[in-house]
């Protein structure tokens, strides 16, 4: 009896934790949050763009695509537990298996959940998201570098103003953040990046039922292997970090190539832009401004470079103040060290 009443908790616990796409997967650390980690905003019928709240660290957007039969989640944000959470979160939107997950590109913040998913589960990117992923190799990129060492400060930082803090809903609002913090450094100790089972090298377009879903590489633009997703029939693109809400990191960007880039995604026919960090939006001006940002930094840097300005010194200097009608986190002359470093080793290589 005390067996079959054991084997009757094993099968609960099995529903409770088992996740459609990750069924044979052992949960991974730093999963607990307070409400939901996501808010799934519906933008067509099947499709929504999911957002984190704030209560687990997750960092980029996701799309989820749920069609007749099965379920395609793009991206799959910053870390094992942030990629379980999203994937027990769609329940509540379909009980339809996550199938399939495409990676925009190979950052962090968006293909780091890959190592939750079953081995039967299509991880579908670019062949630079695979060879980036293989090997340990973006865990040496300076931007996830200075992501990680960061976190035990963030931490020690957050402990403090706990402390110090009297107001009652400041307080549990830094609780919620310090809780999300340590769950994410938890998880982030049994990352193991996860390179995709399928590969593309220009365009591949997956059917189901009667939705199309076109991957496109359109160029070199935020990395060397960036993909959107297109659906024709809802209009809908999801643009990773190739286009976001605001300004986009440019780590390992190809900043002189990037607007010819976004010239090509601006022949797509569509209305609705998912991106991969902010709000989704409609208003395709976005796509002009960035465009000129990104025409005037590589101006302005390269003026820099050329009158033998160092780039900390270029960083402090270059002045995009011009565009802060655009991106109001333009508030002063300066330019992100790391953009900087990249415009001049882009500039180097072209010698
Ligand atoms: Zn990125």
């Amino acid at each position: 009896m005390a067996r079959l009443m054991m084997a009757a908790a094993c099968i609960a616990l099995l529903i409770t934790v088992g996740v459609a796409g990750v069924q044979s997967q052992r949960q991974p650390a730093g999963i607990a949050h307070n409400g939901d980690a996501f808010r799934f905003n519906k933008v067509a019928d099947g499709v929504y763009h999911a957002i984190g709240t704030g209560t687990l660290t997750v960092v980029g957007n996701s799309s989820v695509i749920v069609n007749d039969n099965d379920v395609i989640v793009v991206d799959d944000h910053v870390s094992p537990a942030a990629a379980w959470v999203l994937i027990n979160e769609i329940k509540k939107i379909t009980n339809k298996p996550v199938r399939t997950v495409i990676n925009t590109h190979f950052h962090f913040d968006h293909a780091h959940g890959n190592q939750v998913f079953d081995k039967d589960v299509s991880i579908i990117g670019h062949e630079f998201t695979r060879e980036m992923l293989l090997g340990g190799k973006s865990l040496q990129m300076p931007l996830y570098k200075n992501y990680v060492t960061g976190l035990p400060e963030q931490i020690e930082n957050l402990k403090q103003r706990v402390a110090m803090e009297s107001d009652p809903s400041r307080k549990a609002m830094l609780q919620t953040q310090l809780q999300a913090a340590e769950n994410n450094a938890a998880s982030q100790a049994e990352l193991k990046p996860t390179p995709p089972n399928i590969t593309l090298r220009t365009n591949m377009t997956l059917y189901r039922g009667d939705r199309e879903i076109q991957l496109r590489f359109l160029g070199r633009a935020h990395t060397a292997g960036d993909v959107v997703v297109y659906l024709p029939k809802e209009r809908i693109v999801i643009t990773g970090d190739m286009l976001t809400s605001a300004l986009s990191n440019m780590s390992d960007a190809f900043v002189n190539e990037w607007v010819t880039t976004l010239d090509e995604l601006k022949k797509l026919d569509f209305v609705t832009v998912l991106p991969g960090h902010g709000e989704a939006f409609t208003d395709k001006a976005k796509i002009d401004y960035f465009q000129a940002y990104l025409r005037d930094v590589w101006t302005e840097v390269s003026r820099l470079k050329q009158q033998g300005v160092s780039a900390e010194e270029a960083a402090k200097r270059a002045d995009l103040t011009k565009h802060k009608e655009h991106f109001p986190t333009i508030t002063a002359p300066g330019v992100p060290l790391i953009a900087v470093t990249r415009i001049y080793e882009l500039l180097d290589s072209k010698r």
